[in-house]
């Protein structure tokens, strides 16, 4: 799937005070955690070599011009949901806001509304992540797009019994559950004046 959107970076202010959206994020980490996005684009303004020097793994294309990204699920996430380069996160990371962060900073939904929602895509991302497990993928490393891109191929490839068959139907109907709560009220929309737009993978 081409790039479409970017990432956000998680609003965590450094004098201790933490809003609503800020709790939001914490309580989230879906664009930073390979369930949304598979790679953060990097672009003007950001510095590869410093990124990856800081322990963010770049991927540099062949393409001319080549494409740099910043894989998923991100080495910076920490185990709280707070992100260890907040001060040096890729400029897409400072871009992006997704649905539901915007309708809470505008004042259009309840924090408690909001984390429901964060709380049931997580679910869904779990649901998606202990199938794939099911079927053999343990490699966490990787977005939860790609793992489910790479086990397809594997069952297409034919020789899976009918208990994997049906573990896989499980799996697709999850991605799939996944992905519409994702495009519903996750991912904002392309917009040309958005600085988002075109910068990372999301879910197939
Ligand atoms: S650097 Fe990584 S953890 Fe930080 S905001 Fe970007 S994707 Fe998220
Ligand atoms: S997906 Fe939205 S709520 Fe979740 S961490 Fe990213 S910006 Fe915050």
């Amino acid at each position: 799937m081409e790039p479409q959107l970017a990432v956000h970076a998680h609003a965590v202010g450094s004098c201790g005070s933490v809003n609503s959206a800020e709790q939001l994020c914490l309580a989230c980490g879906l664009c930073c955690d390979g369930t949304l996005f598979d790679h953060v684009r990097l672009g003007p303004g950001d510095n590869p070599t410093q990124l990856k020097s800081l322990g963010l793994p770049i991927l540099v294309s062949r393409t001319k011009p080549p494409v740099v990204r910043a894989l998923q699920p991100c080495s910076a996430l920490c185990a709280d949901r707070t992100c260890r380069l907040y001060a040096d996160r890729p400029k897409q990371c400072r871009a992006f806001e997704c649905k539901v962060f915007k309708e809470l900073a505008a004042d259009r939904t309840q924090l408690a509304a909001a984390l429901r929602l964060v709380r049931q895509a997580r679910r869904r991302s779990n649901d998606v992540r202990r199938l794939l497990r099911q079927l053999g993928d343990h490699d966490e490393s990787h977005s939860l797009s790609v793992r489910f891109l790479r086990v397809q191929q594997r069952m297409e490839s034919g020789g899976a019994d009918a208990a994997a068959g049906d573990t896989f139907a499980e799996l697709s109907l999850a991605m799939h559950r996944l992905s519409l709560l994702a495009h519903e009220k996750f991912h904002t929309r392309a917009n040309p004046d958005d600085p988002a737009r075109n910068a990372a993978t999301e879910i197939v």
